[in-house]
């Protein structure tokens, strides 16, 4: 399976907290644990040619991850066409964090995917809602985290298709932090931790989520539907 985990890679060059967390950018460190299973994993920054999603990469790509922040604005509109096209086509999308504001998560969804935040260095615990679904699998009751930025509801998506998890902040918020849809023939899940100034991606239990959620995600191998006008499966008779 081809896993591409593309970062906005910013926040790494111009925040040393960050850079120090996160040496090789939140992409390289999701690379190397996803590695770990046997995905063939690549990585894709904003700053790279196509956004280091060219037509060839993307169309052999299995599941796409998505971490962005301060610069959604400068995604190009025609590589977020791209993208949609192909998630429409099959191809899984794992939305992370702040990417919730991205124009790839915003098309698919439809709604302003606006939240309320706030960094105040608090803990966040994570409760399993749906302790049968493959995505939470060897997660348990909860993940906690002991400082992560708050979201808190009204999160503006489209009811979930399904709703894995709900975060409690210690400021006394609730967020819904792991949601799935699908699209056309493709599969998104949207996980709210990672933070870029928290160690949040080297969690086992958010790795492990991470990992669970891009083996649900890959449906390549499903069959293509037929559309447009169908010849009758048996004779009808004339009325
Ligand atoms: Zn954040």
């Amino acid at each position: 399976m081809k896993v591409v985990v593309w970062n906005e890679n910013r926040h790494e060059q111009t925040n040393q907290v960050v850079a120090d967390i996160y040496p090789k950018g939140i992409h390289g460190a999701i690379a190397d644990f996803l590695k770990e299973d046997n995905f063939e994993v690549r990585t894709a920054t904003l700053d790279e040619p196509d956004h280091g999603l060219p037509d060839d990469v993307l169309k052999e790509t299995d599941v796409l991850i998505w971490w962005g922040h301060q610069a959604h604005d400068e995604v190009d509109d025609e590589i977020v066409e791209k993208v949609q096209k192909r998630v429409l086509e099959g191809m899984g999308l794992i939305v992370l964090h702040s990417g919730h504001f991205s124009k790839i998560f915003k098309k698919l969804m439809g709604t302003t995917c606006d939240l309320k935040w706030r960094e105040a260095d608090e803990k966040e615990r994570l409760w399993v809602v749906d302790p049968t679904h493959p995505i939470t699998d060897g997660i348990g009751e909860f993940i906690e985290l002991e400082k992560e930025e708050m979201y808190g509801e009204h999160f503006d998506i489209p009811v979930p298709d399904e709703l894995l998890f709900v975060s409690w902040f210690e400021g006394g918020e609730v967020f819904r932090s792991g949601s799935t849809y699908k699209r056309g023939r493709g599969k998104i899940f949207y996980f709210r931790p990672g933070h870029e100034t928290y160690a949040t991606y080297h969690n086992e239990k958010i790795q492990r989520v991470i990992k669970n959620a891009v083996q649900w995600a890959n449906s390549s191998d499903t069959p293509v539907p037929v559309y447009g006008n169908a010849q009758p499966l048996e004779q009808i008779r004339e009325k």
